[in-house]
């Protein structure tokens, strides 16, 4: 760890650590359910302890962790595959295209992260209890790793959850509340479970720390890149916490002085669930009306992160993108099929999106092009067969295998 101060994204007040929890609290008197987060807070460390500390040939990540390694919870997070998929590039026209296979965390999504270091902040303010809103995927990383840190999970979702997604924080052992109404409803019930109840809240981005958790997949990516800064980034965007962490973790990285610039981030969301790409492209917030993707993890009305991701992509030299559902569903089979990553839909937007801009001027055909895949396709199975036609039983007899197509 490195000494760091929390600043508001908004205002840009600094506080010391154990000043604050959640919010700037001058900026969250403007806060109601509703409207996305104001006054996220952002850690900003001292860059230049890290840049005397970084040694490239033997990396010390921790140096960056916004709590001390002692904290951590006892289960592996991250490390996940990084590798060059040359079949789906070739695809779509484009020479250097990447997969960052985050399905491949402990529960199965790149949430693992956030949740990690959020249960490490529990452990070092000694709260025994942990408290998540959640599409679902946050709920299982934060239930998994609440199991392995001998903590209490609870959790809000819709009872729409995905039921791989529900099964999961149950049998991690979560106290699980399905609530009948959306992410949204269960975010602001959770504000206010914790309001008067206690606990740590993880909700996504109201914590500070889901925000710093997450940068870790992007410090990973550096790594594993040698170093060199990828061209441009994909990135599934439901909240936009996720592309706030991708973007604090190359921020941290140049000025630390590690590189030199950023990523362009690319938003990737649904188009029946695009606030936030709304927002990007007229610079006027709305809520999405009745969010109804396939892609559930991306399924947001009021993006709790709108208001840092929009800065995100807007400072990386980005841009954002919408896919529907269709798209989505194909670019699951095409991941599947050409690089063998079985993704659940939220992640597969982003092959859809690359198919989508396979003429565009926005992408270079050279560039080096890092898809994220945030999530793994057994969460969600129901949302795969909706994307494929299952083959018919044959009899029990070599006339019966052999009367079968086969694809070759
Ligand atoms: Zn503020």
């Amino acid at each position: 760890m490195t000494e760091f101060v929390y600043q508001c994204s908004n205002c840009g007040k600094r506080y010391r650590r154990d000043e604050v929890r959640y919010l700037c609290p001058l900026c969250a008197r403007d806060y109601r359910p509703g409207i996305p987060l104001i006054g996220v807070l952002s850690a900003q460390f001292d860059y230049a302890a890290i840049r005397r500390k970084f040694n490239k040939v033997k990396p010390d990540w921790n140096l960056f962790s916004a709590v001390e390694e002692k904290f951590f919870p006892p289960i592996p997070v991250g490390n996940t595959p990084f590798f060059q998929t040359a079949v789906l590039g070739r695809q779509f026209g484009f020479d250097n295209v990447w997969v960052k296979n985050d399905g491949l965390n402990p529960s199965g999504s790149l949430k693992d992260r956030a949740s990690f270091l959020v249960v490490a902040e529990a452990n070092r303010l000694k709260e025994t209890c942990v408290v998540t809103a959640s599409t679902g995927n946050a709920a299982s990383a934060l239930a998994a790793v609440c199991a392995a840190a001998r903590k209490m999970a609870i959790i809000l979702v819709p009872e729409t959850a995905p039921k791989a997604k529900l099964a999961q924080m149950i049998l991690y052992g979560a106290r699980v509340i399905p609530v009948k109404g959306t992410y949204d409803d269960a975010f602001r019930l959770s504000l206010a479970y914790t309001a008067r109840r206690g606990g740590l809240n993880r909700n996504t981005a109201y914590h500070p720390l889901t925000i710093e958790g997450k940068k870790s997949v992007g410090l990973e990516i550096l790594q594993q890149n040698n170093f060199k800064t990828p061209d441009v980034i994909m990135v599934p965007v439901g909240d936009g916490v996720i592309l706030g962490g991708v973007f604090k973790a190359f921020y941290d990285a140049k000025a630390a002085g590690l590189i030199r610039r950023l990523p362009r981030l690319v938003c990737v969301q649904a188009e029946s669930s695009s606030a936030i790409h709304h927002y990007i492209v007229s610079g006027m917030y709305r809520n999405a009306d009745r969010p109804h993707t396939i892609a559930d993890s991306i399924s947001v009305s009021v993006p709790a992160n709108a208001h840092m991701a929009r800065t995100a992509v807007r400072e990386s030299g980005g841009f954002s993108v919408t896919v529907t559902d269709e798209e989505i569903l194909k670019g699951q089979r095409l991941l599947a099929e050409k690089a063998g990553v079985f993704a659940e839909p939220a992640a597969a937007a982003t092959v859809a999106a690359l198919s989508k801009l396979r003429n565009s001027e926005l992408l270079g055909r050279k560039e080096q092009i890092v898809l994220l895949i945030t999530g793994h396709g057994l969460k969600d199975v129901d949302a795969a067969l909706a994307g494929i036609r299952m083959p018919v039983s044959v009899e029990p007899t070599m006339e019966g295998i052999t009367s079968f197509p086969v694809r070759v």
